[in-house]
């Protein structure tokens, strides 16, 4: 047995709807704009952008989120979430959900936004924006056994019962099994990693006390708080 010189860091880890079992995390990656967020916006002309979150930044949905420091800009970013019991490198778009795809979730891709736009005005890396923790939260997922391989349903967020977010899975720009195919292409896709698929228009901004509330059509539902910063 390895002798670690300190405790190995626990294995982060998502609950899974109707079990006891959870979904054990291996890397996030989450994918830039992939829906219109206007009517009339051009067609895409390249393959989406991608970004990591560390996977120990995601927090089971229903728990409340301490409001991050460093920004006064943090935003809600609603996103279909994929979740991987294999991967493989150069996947062919049509095997992926067969061979990859072990289930679904509704998560919050949860962004420091003006430092976000301070790293794009200055060609900065975008982690101190989307890397930070808490930074994402998912909701149990859902296993593909299950709910199938949605094409549709409807995404939404509110906050304070208003609602902020609104489209449908079948508005994706890029579709998962081609997102999958995609990222495959430029990295070794492993089991446990989980996809954030991008938002559609109408992210904005939280503030301490919110509440919010986010679900996809046959996928699930959740709450969650937002509570002053902490300095634990
Ligand atoms: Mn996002």
């Amino acid at each position: 047995m390895t002798h670690f010189i300190i405790q190995p860091p626990p294995v982060p880890s998502l609950a899974v709807a109707g079990s006891s079992a959870r979904f054990p995390l291996a890397r996030v990656f989450c994918i830039g704009r992939n829906y219109r967020w206007q009517a009339d916006e051009p067609a895409p002309t390249g393959p989406p952008s991608w970004f990591m979150k560390p996977a120990s930044a995601v927090l089971d949905a229903h728990e409340p989120v301490h409001y991050p420091p460093q920004t006064r800009d943090f935003c809600h970013e609603v996103e279909w979430v994929v979740a991987l019991s294999a991967g493989g490198r150069d996947l062919p778009a049509q095997e992926v959900e067969a061979r990859c795809i072990w289930g679904y979730g509704v998560g919050l891709d949860l962004t420091r936004r003006d430092l976000q736009q301070e790293a794009k005005r200055q060609g900065q890396p975008w982690e101190p924006a989307k890397a930070f923790d808490q930074s994402a939260l998912c909701a149990p997922l859902v296993p593909a056994a299950q709910c199938g391989h949605p094409k549709q349903g409807a995404i939404w967020l509110e906050v304070n019962g208003r609602q902020r977010q609104q489209a449908d899975l079948a508005d994706l720009l890029f579709g998962v099994p081609e997102l999958v195919a995609l990222l495959s292409r430029s990295v070794r896709l492993q089991a446990g990693d989980l996809i954030f698929t991008g938002t559609p228009a109408g992210v904005g901004p939280l503030q301490v006390g919110d509440t919010l509330s986010a679900g996809i059509e046959g996928l699930g539902a959740f709450s969650s708080t937002v509570l002053a910063p902490t300095k634990e």
